[in-house]
């Protein structure tokens, strides 16, 4: 295509300055969103393996904007990264998750913990134990109704200070997690130095598990790896039911994935958890 000269050239050109403009646009209507928290958080259940039973949600930030209409999370989040905006972001997330656990505790429901993704630009920050205290506080909330779900990058990163802010949420009496485990560093010593609760394997193990034979051995072996250190597994991005009778046998805990239920705002989520204790009465 090199040999389309011009076209090729003006095409590239089109590209590059439409892409600008997009990023342009989305730094201006992500800041706007930011002041007036203009974002929702939908919830996906996590399902135990053995018996059932609803033993959480992960809630996921969902932006729909008039311009750029629906934004990805996976395109915002980075963005957002970058820019430092996840602050503010992160803040009002674990805001919203906190009026939600309300929500849920009105409806009846007050063992459904609500895990949060915590972002390391957020965590790695000086004030982020008393942001998160002041947040709960404000909200009448107690951290043993939330998990903290992180990756490997946020526990890899400057360990000694790392260490003790985990200690510290352990404290405050958060759940903490271990996100797309697999994905990141190949060191696997802060398993041992930190005091994590919960290993999610990430989807990209867990896809091929049916027919190709290594990644079953690769999940099997973190099964077995997490238990022996005292940790639950949630295997992320189930799809199937072929895959939950292979996870089960594997000994997996917990079950995640569009098999069981996409993402769901909290209405519908409310009507989910009603409907699956009728189905499934411990
Ligand atoms: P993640 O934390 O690994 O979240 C799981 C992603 O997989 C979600 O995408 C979820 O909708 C999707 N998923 C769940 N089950 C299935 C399945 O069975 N099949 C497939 N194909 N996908 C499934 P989502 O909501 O688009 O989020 C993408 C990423 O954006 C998240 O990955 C996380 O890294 C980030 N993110 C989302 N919400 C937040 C948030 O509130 N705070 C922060 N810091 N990051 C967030
Ligand atoms: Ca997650
Ligand atoms: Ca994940
Ligand atoms: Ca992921």
């Amino acid at each position: 295509s090199k040999q389309n000269g011009r076209n090729g050239y003006a095409f590239y050109f089109d590209e590059l300055h439409t892409d600008t403009k997009r990023v342009l646009l989305l730094d201006t209507e992500l800041r706007k969103a930011i002041d007036q928290r203009d974002f929702t958080l939908h919830f996906q259940p996590k399902i135990d393996a053995k018996n059932l039973q609803l033993i959480g949600v992960e809630a996921l930030v969902r932006w729909q904007n008039d311009k750029l209409g629906f934004v990805s999370p996976a395109e915002f989040i980075p963005y957002a990264e970058e820019t430092g905006l996840i602050i503010p972001l992160s803040e009002m997330i674990f805001e919203l998750a906190c009026e939600s656990h309300k929500q849920l505790v009105d409806a009846g429901y007050t063992k459904v913990p609500i895990a949060i993704n915590v972002s390391s630009i957020h965590f790695q920050q000086q004030n982020f134990l008393e942001s998160i205290q002041h947040i709960l506080e404000r909200n009448n909330a107690s951290a043993v109704n939330f998990e903290i779900e992180m990756t490997e990058r946020t526990v890899m990163n400057s360990a000694s200070e790392t260490v003790s802010k985990l200690v510290k949420l352990k404290q405050m009496g958060f759940k903490l997690s271990i996100d797309d485990f697999g994905t990141g560093y190949s060191s696997l010593s802060y398993l041992v130095r930190f005091p994590l609760d919960i290993l999610k394997i990430d989807r990209s193990f867990i896809q091929h598990i049916c027919s190709l034979d290594d990644k079953q051995a690769v999940v099997d072996a973190i099964i077995q790896m997490s238990h022996r250190l005292k940790m639950k597994v949630v295997a992320e991005g189930v799809e199937s039911a072929q895959q939950v009778e292979l996870l089960k046998e594997m000994g997996c805990d917990y079950i995640q994935g569009y098999y069981y239920s996409k993402p769901l705002p909290i209405n519908e989520l409310i009507d989910f958890i009603q409907f699956w204790e009728v189905e499934h009465q411990g």
